[in-house]
């Protein structure tokens, strides 16, 4: 996700700018002001609360702002990012807004500041309120939006400016040279986020092989526990015994053994630009432990992916399998198969739909051919990211 607020006067240039924010890099946007307006028009109780303190150019109440930013942001988890135009416009609502980020397991990425002389915001909603039609484009009204600005909101840059994601623009200049300046910031930003990709589905769908020719096209890192595990095993571990034996009776292998090798690998790959997921999370645990893994790392799940494949399909691929050199030692019998199946559908199939709640889940339809089946996957995450990296 990428997450940005637009910050400045009224008449800075938030709106303009926001417009192309949002087409750039697919953002959801959400103007307070305009959810606002909206509450009014169709006069509901937060409308009819808000009405008179936008008429006298004044902030509306902190606790009407959580609702209806709240509903706005739980509505859209699946979105690409969120653009805040006119939020956080008071430093409690600096903290409403982290809290809310925190929700939906993502941060704040950056806090653009457009800064404009206070003669030269009047001037400019002066001449918007010819067209507008905002009864708030009037001088009176417009010089208090401008006190509230200055007493109410510039405090909330502090904020940002301790946490280290401020960043200021001289919005005087021209729209296009505002919006180079920002994009090119935005630039940077992207270029230092991971990229983080949970595959799901049935043993037998294909996330492994899938998985690793992802990774190997969009220069991420293969994470499979299966994988890493099986490592364990051919080295002869302590560890690799106990899994060893797990593995021959169908169980899941226990989250004190497979944490420590998923910390290892994630520390051992500090230059990854970043990460696809096969075989992790497998259970609601667990998807809490990814979390957590990856806030420890500053990031967090990117997108995620459900390769669909008919039941039937997948126990005649793994029979398939379990007669070939590439049989598993989980998938030696019909029992073993079976009691994997089931393993996925009680612990697993709770944790996609956990991800389909919190942040959309993508489907896509495992049968065909391997490179059908790989051209879809790469098209999603393209498609989710073309404009993100
Ligand atoms: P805007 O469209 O952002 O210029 O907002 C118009 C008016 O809506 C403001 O002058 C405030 O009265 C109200 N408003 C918009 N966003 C907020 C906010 N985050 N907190 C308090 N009041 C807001």
């Amino acid at each position: 996700m990428l997450n940005v607020a637009l910050f400045g006067p009224p008449g800075a240039g938030k709106g303009t700018q926001s417009e192309f924010l949002i087409k750039k890099y697919n953002l959801f946007y959400i103007s307070t002001g305009d959810l606002l307006r909206k509450e009014i028009a169709k006069k509901s109780k937060f409308g009819l609360e808000a009405q008179s303190t936008i008429a006298a150019g004044g902030l509306v109440s902190d606790e009407i702002i959580v609702q209806i930013i709240e509903k706005t942001i739980t509505e859209n988890p699946d979105s690409n990012g969120f653009l805040f135009d006119g939020f956080p416009r008071t430093y409690i609502q600096a903290y409403i807004l982290e809290g809310l980020m925190l929700k939906l397991n993502t941060s704040l990425d950056c806090l653009i500041c457009l800064d404009v002389p206070e003669e030269e915001s009047v001037k400019r909603l002066l001449n918007r309120g010819k067209s507008s039609g905002r009864s708030d484009d009037n001088e009176i009204v417009i010089r208090n939006r401008l006190k509230e600005y200055e007493q109410k909101t510039l405090p909330v840059l502090q904020f940002y400016k301790e946490k280290g994601i401020y960043i200021g623009v001289d919005g005087t200049q021209s729209i296009e040279d505002v919006n180079t300046q920002i994009t090119e910031t935005i630039k940077q930003i992207l270029s230092k986020k991971l990229l983080n990709i949970v595959l799901f589905g049935y043993p037998g769908c294909g996330r492994g092989s899938q998985g690793k020719a992802l990774a190997a096209h969009f220069g991420l890192e293969y994470v499979a526990t299966g994988a890493m595990l099986d490592e364990e095993i051919k080295i002869g571990s302590d560890v690799g015994l106990k899994i060893k034996e797990l593995y021959e009776s169908g169980q899941l292998v226990p989250d004190e053994i497979v944490v420590p090798l998923m910390e290892k690998k994630l520390s051992n790959s500090k230059d990854a630009k970043g990460f696809i997921f096969k075989g992790f999370p497998r259970t609601l645990v667990q998807s809490y432990i990814l979390d957590g893994l990856l806030r420890k790392h500053g990031s967090s799940i990117s997108k995620i992916i459900e390769i669909e494949v008919p039941t039937l399909e997948l126990i005649s691929r793994l029979d398939a399998r379990s007669k070939t050199g590439k049989s598993m030692p989980y998938d030696s019998s019909t029992a073993k198969i079976v009691k994997r199946l089931q393993e996925h559908e009680t612990k697993t199939v709770p944790v996609i739909e956990k991800y389909n709640q919190l942040h959309g889940v993508t489907k896509i339809n495992g049968m065909g051919e391997f490179d059908e089946v790989f051209q879809r996957l790469a098209f999603e995450i393209e498609n989710g990211f073309k404009n993100i990296r």
